[in-house]
């Protein structure tokens, strides 16, 4: 059982199944929403379910773009996850406690990355995101 967490401690969740698709995002708006160098996420395996343990109510999402939503903790501004259609489409692995069970498989968008971004690690780079990913 995976369990998560933000910042304050006010939103928590379990999940019951697993990630998949690791993903360390470096484009303009992932740092904004990251507040660093990249986006760390990954998506929910299919079949795989999130509860919310604690802090629904300070769960709050950003205005959807094309279905697409950031989930973060109203009292402390965590990103908790990613929303499609209002669906948990994927968490943050920064505020997954322990081991996710993934990691960054690949580096997306680091055509824009920031100039002060050095990426380590051997995870392949792409400029974009490559198709099918
Ligand atoms: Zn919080
Ligand atoms: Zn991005």
């Amino acid at each position: 059982m995976l369990t998560g967490s933000c910042f304050c401690s006010e939103v928590s969740y379990e999940l019951d199944g697993s990630l998949q698709k690791g993903r360390a995002c470096h484009c303009s708006k992932c740092r904004k929403v990251f507040s660093g160098a990249s986006s760390a996420y990954a998506e929910l395996a299919p079949g795989s379910e999130i509860r919310w343990t604690k802090g629904t109510a300070s769960l709050v999402s950003s205005r959807p773009r094309d279905g697409w939503a950031i989930g973060f903790c109203g009292s402390c501004g965590s990103t908790l996850c990613g929303l499609f259609n209002g669906e948990v489409h994927g968490l943050t692995l920064g505020c997954v406690d322990g081991d996710p069970g993934v990691e960054i498989e690949m580096h997306i968008f680091v055509g824009s990355k920031a100039p002060w971004d050095h990426i380590g690690g051997d995870a392949p780079q792409f400029d974009e995101r490559p198709a099918g990913s």
